[in-house]
């Protein structure tokens, strides 16, 4: 019999982010489908009372909490306390929290301090035989292993975008206040610094991947590179678009290479076997020819489409579903025009 416990991180408000839902419905699938099981919810920040009004529907047999002002910014030795202690009152068996910077940071060194285990990056959920088995990728996404343990607790970090949101009334919850013993507070959280919206290129929930290739920095048939117009017509698509943008390796190398580059293009935004393998519906490719170690970090895009000025470039070889043969600049300043862009 498995004592289930939601372990999440309020946002600033006090509500639940998207990550947090998501898994607070894995958790109540799994202890629907192993028999015995119970469901408690745990929540940590400066304020939890209205989350834990908005998942008082869930089913949790009690739900825990820690809060003040001492928790309300991403801190490890607070958040593991908190974490801890929560966990301790729940005498949970198996802890599932949503793969955010904080329980990613922190809840590694809780499991040592329970004396159990940790799995992170962990993709899906399944009860097989009145047991749970967890599944995550290997090998920079190339291999994916489903596996149990018999060590508790177990912590179990999901990863985003692997369950629907849980959607449930809301309504007045009873938080159990958790006592915790402050740590030394020897870390100040004095402000945070973001970029502005518009310089914000990676986009995990845009349904749109757009990616740049090293063919916008490259001689086009006129014999000249056009880089000012080849970032005024990204840019302006993602800005109506409101899609994430991924690189090539080639084009975030060139800086390095001394060549005149997209200014606001990082190692951050490369996609491929030594990049990232992000999550989108769909994906567009531009000026990129579609190499295999490029195309692996598109594994999970489900609509594939490139435009590329050579037919026979990798894309024509069952990379893409759609292979637009044309010149990207045109297409891309008739697109933005289409969208209202100002470019
Ligand atoms: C071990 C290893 C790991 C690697 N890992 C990665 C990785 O993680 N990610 C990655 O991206 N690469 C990776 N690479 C490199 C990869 O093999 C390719 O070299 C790289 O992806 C090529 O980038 P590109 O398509 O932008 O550039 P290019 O190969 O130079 O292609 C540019 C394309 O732009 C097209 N083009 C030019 N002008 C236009 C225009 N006006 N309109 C339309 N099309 C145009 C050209 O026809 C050409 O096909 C790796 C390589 C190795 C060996």
């Amino acid at each position: 019999m498995e004592t289930i416990l939601f372990l999440a991180f309020t946002e600033a408000d006090g509500s639940l982010s998207k990550l947090a839902l998501e898994t607070l419905a894995s958790a109540q699938s799994l202890a629907a489908s192993l028999p015995g099981s119970k469901l408690l919810a745990g929540l940590v920040g400066a304020t939890i009372q209205p989350a834990a009004d908005s998942i008082a529907a869930c089913g949790a047999s009690r739900i825990l909490g820690v809060c003040g002002a001492e928790f309300a910014q991403s801190r490890y030795s607070t958040d593991a306390a908190a974490s801890e202690a929560i966990a301790k009152a729940a005498a949970a068996s198996i802890i599932l929290a949503p793969a955010g910077s904080r329980a990613n940071r922190t809840l590694a060194g809780v499991a040592q301090r329970l004396g159990g285990r940790i799995d992170t990056h962990v993709t899906a959920l399944a009860a097989a035989e009145g047991k749970l088995a967890v599944t995550r990728w290997y090998y920079r996404q190339r291999m994916e292993g489903t596996l149990s343990r018999t060590s508790r607790p177990w912590v179990v970090l999901l990863e985003s975008g692997c369950a629907e949101a849980y959607a449930g009334p809301s309504g007045s919850a009873t938080v159990e206040g958790v006592l915790v013993a402050l740590p030394a507070i020897r870390t100040e959280v004095t402000g945070l610094k973001s970029p502005p919206a518009d310089q914000q290129t990676i986009r995990p929930d845009a349904k749109l991947l757009f990616v740049a290739g090293a063919g916008w920095t490259k001689k086009q048939p006129d014999g000249q590179a056009h880089p000012a117009e080849a970032e005024q017509l990204i840019l302006g698509f993602l800005s109506r678009a409101q899609a994430s943008l991924g690189s090539t390796k080639s084009l975030v190398d060139l800086s390095g290479e001394g060549q005149e580059v997209l200014k606001f293009m990082t190692h951050l935004n490369q996609i491929g076997q030594t990049g990232a393998t992000p999550r989108h519906q769909k994906g567009l490719a531009t000026c990129c020819h579609g190499e295999e170690p490029h195309t692996v970090g598109w594994r999970f895009i489900n609509e594939r489409r490139a435009i590329n000025l050579n037919a026979a470039c990798s894309w024509a070889q069952g990379k893409a579903d759609v292979l637009y043969v044309a010149d990207s600049f045109e297409v891309m300043r008739k697109v933005n025009a289409l969208l209202g862009a100002s470019s």
